[in-house]
């Protein structure tokens, strides 16, 4: 088993699709064969409309199998179980170092890709930290001047239930009508308010710029780990693949957010929530819309609280699509199969 670098490994060819294509393939046991390598795995492509048989023992219908290599430079085609036949205990760690070499070589594949993905790219994503600074410190004066709106709102969000409603329950009428017998209900719903929430994107997070810088941080750490792979184990390359991608599903999530915060504090949008929260009746307070400016009166004073909304031009989609395409790393993992 040769041991490859990693810059070996990313040529390497472990695995291959048209496994009959190689030249020195024998179909017999050659005299006096000497085991020397697994030189590769095989997934036949063509499978299963056409089936690589093993060489040892006839069996006809793999579509994964193992490329043995015989002193003699003679290859063979054949399954684990014959393999192990052929070559002793030395099958299985082979196997099991071939598929370690082939898990890693498929995270270097990726990180490849990475070192390739334009950093400039990466530089545009960061410019736009200062949307994200400005959506934060929204939340933080939110929270801070209206702590309960603030705390219901983000609950209703969570619950997915962007409509603000309002119930009461009330003596129905038609139970008093009603012949014995009859099931009517003592007491029906009836809804006092509604108000579908617009902009709930606002609340996806409570501090997007800390979430976006973390993301950011992961996606650089995939930068530098691809740029020196060299030393690092497969678990830890797996580790930052795994993070960045998350890290971009963060950024598409926060991007959201910033687009829909104008939504949230659109005065129509605004008026409902205060109605809501008057309904509420939270302590004695009554909320009104001035402008741009969500107040309350706490009976003495009129406090009045200006939400500059951010009015500039929603985020741009289209460069973390770009980012994610670069590094591509929605693709799938290649199957590592056996017959
Ligand atoms: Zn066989």
């Amino acid at each position: 088993m040769i041991h490859h670098t990693d810059e070996e490994l990313l040529a390497a060819e472990l695995k291959i699709d048209n496994p009959l294509q190689q030249s020195g393939l024998v179909w017999a046991l050659p005299d006096g064969a000497k085991f020397k390598a697994i030189r590769n795995l095989y997934a036949y492509s063509a499978w299963p409309n056409d089936k690589v048989p093993c060489a040892m023992c006839g069996f006809p219908n793999h579509k994964f199998g193992f490329t043995v290599e015989f002193e003699s430079g003679e290859l063979m085609l054949m399954g684990s179980s014959c393999g192990a036949k052929i070559a002793g205990e030395t099958w299985q760690q082979q196997e099991n170092a071939m598929r370690d070499l082939g898990n890693r070589q498929y995270y270097l594949r990726l990180l490849e890709r990475a070192k390739a993905a334009d950093e400039k790219l990466v530089r545009a994503i960061w410019a736009l930290e200062r949307r994200f600074d400005q959506i934060s410190r929204l939340h933080v004066r939110f929270r801070k001047q209206l702590p309960e709106a603030y705390e219901l709102l983000i609950q209703q969000c969570r619950k997915g239930e962007p409509v603000l409603e309002v119930k009461e329950m009330r003596e129905n009428e038609a139970a008093k009508y009603a012949t014995a017998g009859q099931s009517v209900p003592k007491f029906v719903e009836n809804v006092l308010f509604r108000h579908r929430l617009q902009g709930t994107g606002f609340f996806f997070s409570e501090d997007p710029l800390l979430e976006f810088q973390s993301a950011m941080k992961d996606i650089e750490s995939l930068f530098a780990v691809a740029r020196a792979t060299a030393g690092k184990s497969t678990n830890a390359l797996s580790l930052v693949c795994r993070k960045a991608r998350a890290a971009l599903e963060v950024l598409g999530k926060l991007v959201e957010g910033v687009n829909e915060t104008p939504k949230f504090f659109a005065p129509r949008n605004l008026e409902g929530v205060s109605q809501w929260l008057n309904h509420l009746g939270l302590r004695h307070d009554l909320y009104s819309i001035e402008g741009q400016s969500l107040c309350w009166n706490d009976g003495a004073d009129t406090v009045k609280i200006d939400f500059p909304p951010p009015y500039e031009d929603a985020i741009d989609h289209a460069r973390l699509t770009r980012l994610s395409a670069a590094l591509q790393l929605n693709e799938t993992r290649l199957v590592w199969g056996r017959d």
